[in-house]
C-alpha cells in the first residue's frame, strides 16, 4: 500500500510572529521555517505503517516555493522514501492545494493520504476535507488512533465531548490530530541518507490547474496587548476583587 503525506512549510512554532507594518500579512523573511507540526504527526503515522509492514512506500508532497525542498528533505530524513514538490511562487489557499494534491493522487494512486488536521499558519482546517471531496473518497479527520483492517482503516476521531470511531473503506483521507503519536527526531545518519533520496519537482503551471486565490485577506493585526495582572494574597481579596470591584462574579 502506497501512502502519500502532504507536508506544509510554515513558520516554526517556536518563533514569535511579527505582523507586517502595513497589515498585509506576517513577516516571513529571515524567519525560521519548519514542517507544520500536525504534518510531522501525519508523517510519523505513515512511517509507522511502513515499519509495521502495512505500507510499501511513503511519499511526501509539498506545494509551494523551491524552499519547500528543505521541508521535504526533513520528511525524507524522518523516513519517507521519496518526495514530490509541486512548485509555484503563487499564493496557495486550501482549495488550490487540494486541487494540486488531487493531481498527485491521480498520478501516484496511493491507497491512503495523510494530512495534518490544520496548518498552523492559516488555521484553515480545510485541505483534507476538500481533497476528500474532489476525490470522492472517505475521510477520517482529527485522527487520534488508526488501525488498518484489510481494505479498511479504522479511525478514532477527536470530536467535541469525546472520541468517535469510524471505519473507512480504502482509499481514504486521514487528517492527524495532536494525540495520534509523538513524531521522531531524525538521526544524523538518516539526515545524511535523505540527501540521496529522490525528490521530484513538478511545476504547478504544467498541471493546468486553476490555483487562483478565492478570498482576499483584508487586514492582519496583532492581538491587543494584554493588561498586566495583579497578585492577591488571600482568597477573600480575590473574591472581593472579582465580585465587588470588577463585578465579574
Ligand atoms: P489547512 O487546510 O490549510 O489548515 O491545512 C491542512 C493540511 O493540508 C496541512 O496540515 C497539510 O497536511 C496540508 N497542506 C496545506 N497546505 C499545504 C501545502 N502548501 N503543501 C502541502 N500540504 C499542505
Amino acid at each position: 500500500m502506497k501512502v502519500l503525506v502532504a507536508i506544509k512549510r510554515v513558520i516554526d512554532y517556536h518563533t514569535k510572529i511579527r505582523v507586517k507594518a502595513d497589515g498585509s500579512g506576517v513577516e516571513t523573511r529571515n524567519v525560521k521555517m519548519a514542517m507544520n507540526p500536525f504534518d510531522e504527526i501525519a508523517l510519523e503515522a505513515a512511517i509507522r505503517l511502513k515499519e509495521a509492514g502495512q505500507a510499501s512506500e511513503v511519499i511526501v508532497v509539498s506545494c509551494g516555493t523551491s524552499e519547500c525542498q528543505e521541508t521535504l528533505r526533513a520528511g525524507l530524513a524522518m523516513g519517507a522514501d521519496r518526495a514530490i514538490l509541486i512548485e509555484t511562487s503563487e499564493e496557495l489557499q486550501p482549495l488550490a492545494v487540494a486541487k494540486l494534491l488531487n493531481a498527485v493522487v491521480n498520478k501516484e494512486s496511493p491507497q491512503l493520504v495523510f494530512l495534518g488536521k490544520q496548518a498552523i499558519d492559516d488555521d484553515a482546517n480545510q485541505t483534507g476535507q476538500m481533497l476528500a471531496g474532489l476525490l470522492n473518497w472517505a475521510q477520517g479527520t482529527f485522527a487520534s488512533n488508526i488501525i488498518i483492517n484489510n481494505d479498511k482503516i479504522e479511525v478514532e476521531r477527536e470530536v467535541d465531548g469525546g472520541l468517535e470511531k469510524v471505519s473507512l473503506k480504502l482509499p481514504a483521507i486521514v487528517t492527524a490530530d495532536l494525540r495520534l503519536n509523538e513524531p521522531r527526531f531524525p538521526s544524523l545518519p538518516n539526515i545524511m541518507k535523505a540527501k540521496q533520496k529522490p525528490l521530484e519537482v513538478i511545476s504547478a503551471s504544467s498541471l493546468n490547474i486553476d490555483i487562483k486565490p478565492r478570498l482576499t485577506v483584508l487586514k492582519i493585526e496583532s492581538p491587543p496587548i494584554r493588561k498586566q495582572g495583579v497578585k492577591v494574597n488571600t482568597i477573600n481579596e480575590l473574591f472581593n476583587k472579582l465580585h465587588v470591584t470588577e463585578k465579574v462574579l
